[in-house]
């Protein structure tokens, strides 16, 4: 495969205990540009040593890291997302480079991702234990916030640095060292952020980045008694895969999964501005995010002016290379999500789904998919119940509250959930009823560093960012001094 971009391409290398370490002979895979199917660079892949070495430098550190204050250790953290600010546009270039997403979005991300390890530099601080009264003479009961020990942490594509930056500022933060495996399809973005952390300071030793096998680097590092708690971001089976191997030596994990997030937009809402932030939502990141709005459930007295706006605005988004200003849909990740879209697409209208906008992928060099939105599709088309993890809409109708609540708690996924209402009680009854992590109501927005990230049911369990994500790399140990 030929080499393109190489000029802004910033070849990626293995991170072992904080030292680079380079093709060298080692096994490597191509790194593709999702825009020309072209290829960017060369990704090595770690040998059996790499990551047996990756693992004695975190147990080596592991003592000395967590002597070191938590103010010190979020000075380095700040001092990181300073540096990532710094080199803002050529991290986002890498991204866009890399995954495909327009280059505003991007460059949000970045500045996303440098906020997140401000978040964890504060929150480090903040590990607070509680002395009891304990009524026993003079012993005291001391509960104490403890490191849970070295993180092994699995990272997806379609955001490498936000999430690079939750599972490395969490775990560094609370005083674990971090072993992570980016996905291979976008490891030269999520590889700046430790380079940030790196020349930030960090100790050697702390942090390891490797790519391989995704499965046999999962099992090598969650058979390993050095690793104490496992983070994993991804699909819903092999999450349940990890979740096994965890069990049989007692890890700890933090599973973010898949989701199918319904949108309840009820009768009173203010149509226009839903359907606004509607479509810059579903078609952020091609679709290929995991709180993607999905499942819309359009109350009957509005759903075909709704479909009709919907379809207005969805044709007017402009595909294309996300390097260029205007575009602001770019291709899918990779190749291998088109065909089964297609299929998931063809299923629904077999099924009498109707065919608003889109429908296929586009015939280009790159991986391109039209935007598409389909309405009234059956409950049992396999794309109500699949998470389509891909640029569709799926616009319903509803007839009254109790039918949406029970339409949206159907599937035994609940990460994220939306509502648009005016009326409190609607928003009283959503909220306590929907089952959901994370519930926005006349918004999309639910992912800040400062709140937990977190689903319910087979989306996950445990959370990342807000004080939830830092306990997630803590363990209560009782000390009793009499
Ligand atoms: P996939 O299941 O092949 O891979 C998902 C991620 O898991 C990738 O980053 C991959 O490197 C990693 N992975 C796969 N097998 C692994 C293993 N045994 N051990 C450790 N890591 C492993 O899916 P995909 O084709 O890359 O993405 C599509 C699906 O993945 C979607 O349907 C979606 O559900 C899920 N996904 C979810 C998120 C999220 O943010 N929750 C992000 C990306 C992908």
């Amino acid at each position: 495969m030929e080499l393109g971009n190489t000029d802004t391409y910033r070849q990626p290398e293995l991170l072992i205990g904080g030292d680079p370490r380079g093709l060298d002979g080692r096994e490597a895979m191509p790194v593709v540009n999702p825009a020309t199917g072209g290829a960017l660079g060369l990704l090595p892949l770690a040998s059996r040593q790499d990551l047996d070495d990756a693992l004695e430098a975190a147990q080596r550190s592991f003592m000395a890291w967590r002597r070191v204050a938590p103010v010190d250790r979020g000075r380095i953290l700040r001092r990181a997302a300073d540096l990532m600010r710094g080199s803002l546009e050529p991290i986002a270039r890498l991204i866009t480079l890399e995954v495909g997403k327009p280059i505003a979005e991007s460059r949000q991300e970045a500045a996303l991702a440098a906020e997140t390890l401000d978040w964890f530099a504060e929150e480090g601080r903040r590990a607070y234990g509680r002395i009891l009264p304990s009524g026993l003479g003079k012993t005291q009961f001391m509960v104490v916030k403890e490191p849970v020990g070295p993180v092994a942490a699995f990272a997806p594509w379609n955001f490498p640095t936000v999430n690079a930056a939750r599972k490395i500022g969490s775990a560094l933060a609370a005083g674990c060292p971090c072993i992570l495996k980016p996905a291979e399809e976008a490891p030269a973005a999520a590889l700046e952020v430790a380079r940030a952390l790196l020349e930030a300071g960090l100790p050697r030793g702390v942090l390891s980045v490797v790519f391989g096998v995704p499965a046999a680097v999962s099992e090598h590092f969650l058979a390993s008694p050095v690793i104490r708690k496992v983070s994993f971001t991804g699909s819903i089976p092999v999450g349940q895969h990890l979740m096994k191997l965890a069990a049989a030596s007692g890890k700890r994990t933090t599973m973010e999964l898949g989701g199918h997030a319904p949108v309840l937009v009820f009768g009173d809402a203010d149509v226009e501005q839903a359907l606004d932030l509607a479509v810059a939502s579903k078609y952020r990141n091609a679709g290929q995010v995991c709180v993607s709005p999905t499942r819309f459930y359009i109350h009957e007295s509005i759903h075909e002016r709704f479909v009709s706006g919907f379809r207005q605005r969805v044709r007017a988004i402009p595909v294309g290379d996300g390097l260029a200003e205007g575009t602001r849909m770019g291709p899918l990740a990779h190749d291998r999500r088109r065909a089964p879209l297609e299929g998931l697409i063809e299923n629904a209208l077999d099924g009498g789904g109707r065919l608003v906008s889109g429908g296929k992928a586009i015939e280009a060099d790159g991986y391109f998919f039209e935007p598409t939105v389909l309405a009234d599709v059956p409950e049992s088309a396999r794309v109500m119940n699949e998470e389509p993890f891909g640029p569709l809409a799926l616009l319903n109708s509803f007839t009254s509250t109790d039918e949406v609540i029970a339409r949206a708690n159907r599937l035994p996924f609940g990460l994220a959930a939306y509502a648009f209402t005016r009326s409190t009680d609607v928003v009283r009854r959503v909220s306590q009823e929907v089952e959901a992590g994370m519930l926005a109501i006349n918004s999309f927005m639910i992912s800040v560093p400062d709140a937990p990230f977190l689903g319910v049911k087979e989306s996950g369990h445990g959370a990342e960012n807000g004080i939830e994500g830092l306990e997630a790399c803590l363990v209560t140990k009782l000390v009793s001094l009499a």
